[in-house]
């Protein structure tokens, strides 16, 4: 393992009030289903036979005795909208952190047994859920969005027992860093307050949120964070991604979407969508994300109210709205070409498209790619909607406030930035259904679909349609 991912340990090595070591427990019959080339070579690291082994070895959770054990990270978090004082890493561990250009990335193995944190839990994850994280953080990456990275997955034999028993899987997890924000949660609800200030010390010195912040400028780190947090939730509205679980220890202080759970990618525009089975109040429904995110933000700000001024803290937090609001704009009006359009006048035609979309009911993805269609081939762009009436009034406000533009020039930007692949959930089941019995070629090829979600690739115009009826069947819910 050493000579081909040489890890440090800075995490490791603050000490027992952040981690626990805790030595991975070897699974039965490992088979290494998939690496990930694209992140491998964040890491500096190719495909070949000593690579290879390694990881597979690392999948099987086999972890040399001479080696510096992993940790397992103590957090708390709310869950829910819930205190909860102990999570922690219950079935994930910290392998440490490879050196690279672009500083240290994390590397985590999922699924990996039991740690002081697992509270009952088995510590191991199932094939399905380690394939929809796998395909999720690649579908993710293809779109541009801040996201940790799948690096490789195998399946096991060893029987985990959920509703049924099912199979074993492991999962390699690179992120700038695993830091939550139910960290810092934890170290203040204990008390730990200097704890607390050598984390926040300790983050800003490895420039987790790639930006250059001085030491003990608290103020100005946790506002970087906002900005941050409220990019990435403006990037998830725009292709319409729907987390599931927004709980403050699923959300990462590097602003990197993380934990893929009952997560979804919108079928039918329905601003209040709820992804999760288990979530009975709608509290995570997608229009409730960005409020959500400042939510969290506001309860990191509780856990930093030793570091930084209160009335800094509220300001920031409710600096929040405006930075979505105009991150999510920009988002949009990317998606709709519309840059070089006057600013009221884009908003005002995103506003209209969006209402348009719920007023039909059509698939959001679909949508976005129909426009290439809107300035030559009107009829086919119209044929998409049920009120053509509706359609129509807002494609002329559409086609006027781009009369100067060249339509095939059009069609292209508009191909570019509206993915034709999205990781909708009965994709991601057909990929898992193959895999449990032993065939990953359909994980495989779309994982190469999602990888490039822009432009179709030939023998794989089936990925690209919307979900058939029987898909809203399909029932996610939490932890698996
Ligand atoms: P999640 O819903 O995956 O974000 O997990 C919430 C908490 O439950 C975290 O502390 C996880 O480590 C823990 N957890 C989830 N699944 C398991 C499991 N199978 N065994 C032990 N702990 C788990
Ligand atoms: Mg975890
Ligand atoms: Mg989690």
């Amino acid at each position: 393992i050493t000579s081909s991912l040489r890890f440090t340990h800075r995490y490791a090595s603050l000490g027992n009030a952040y981690s626990a070591p805790v030595r991975p427990q070897a699974v039965e019959r490992s088979e290494l289903v998939d690496m990930n080339h694209n992140e491998l070579n964040t890491i500096a690291l190719t495909d070949d036979t000593q690579v290879r082994t390694a990881i597979a070895k690392i999948l099987a959770c086999e972890w040399p005795e001479s080696e510096r054990p992993p940790v397992a990270m103590n957090y708390s978090g709310h869950q829910f909208g819930h205190y909860n004082p102990q999570l922690g890493d219950g079935r994930g561990l910290l392998l440490g952190e490879i050196e690279t250009a672009q500083g240290l990335i994390d590397v985590h193995l999922k699924g990996a047994g039991t740690t002081p944190f697992s509270r009952g839990g088995d510590g191991r994850a199932v094939i399905r859920s380690t394939i929809r994280e796998y395909l999720a953080s690649i579908a993710m990456r293809g779109l541009g969005i801040p996201t940790t990275g799948a690096l490789a997955m195998a399946v096991n034999q060893t029987p985990v027992y959920r509703e049924t028993q099912e199979r074993g899987a492991t999962l390699l997890r690179t992120a700038t860093t695993h830091i939550r924000f139910g960290h810092f949660e934890g170290l203040y609800y204990r008390q730990q307050h200097e704890d607390l200030r050598r984390l926040a010390d300790y983050c800003i010195a490895q420039r987790y949120n790639h930006t250059d912040i001085a030491a003990g400028d608290y103020s100005h780190w946790f506002e970087v964070i906002v900005s941050q947090t409220a990019s990435m939730v403006a990037k998830w509205q725009s292709v319409g991604f729907c987390h599931g679980v927004m709980n403050t220890d699923n959300f990462s202080i590097a602003g990197e979407t993380l934990d893929y759970g009952p997560f979804a990618f919108l079928d039918n525009f329905d601003p209040q969508f709820v992804c999760n089975h288990s979530d009975h109040t709608g509290r995570y429904a997608f229009d409730q994300q960005p409020q959500i995110a400042r939510w969290n933000l506001a309860a990191l700000a509780q856990a930093l109210s030793g570091l930084i001024d209160h009335q800094k803290l509220i300001a920031t937090v409710q600096r929040f709205d405006g930075l979505f609001e105009h991150a999510y704009q920009n988002e949009m009006s990317i998606k709709l070409g519309l840059e070089l359009v006057e600013p009221t006048l884009a908003r005002s035609l995103i506003e209209g498209w969006l209402a348009l979309l719920a007023q039909c009911n059509v698939d959001y993805s679909l949508a976005h790619r129909a426009l290439a269609d809107a300035l030559d081939a009107e009829q086919q762009f119209l044929n998409f909607f049920s009120h053509h009436q509706l359609a129509r009034a807002w494609l002329h406000e559409y086609q006027w406030s781009l009369s100067h533009t060249n339509p095939a020039k059009h069609r292209g930007t508009i191909n570019g930035r509206n993915p034709l692949y999205i990781l909708r959930n009965y994709l991601a089941q057909g990929a898992i259904t193959a895999a449990e019995s032993g065939d990953f070629s359909r994980l495989k090829a779309l994982k190469a679909c999602l990888a490039k979600p822009y432009q179709p690739i030939d023998g794989f115009e089936a990925f690209a349609g919307p979900s058939p009826g029987w898909a809203k069947s399909i029932c996610i819910s939490c932890s698996s």
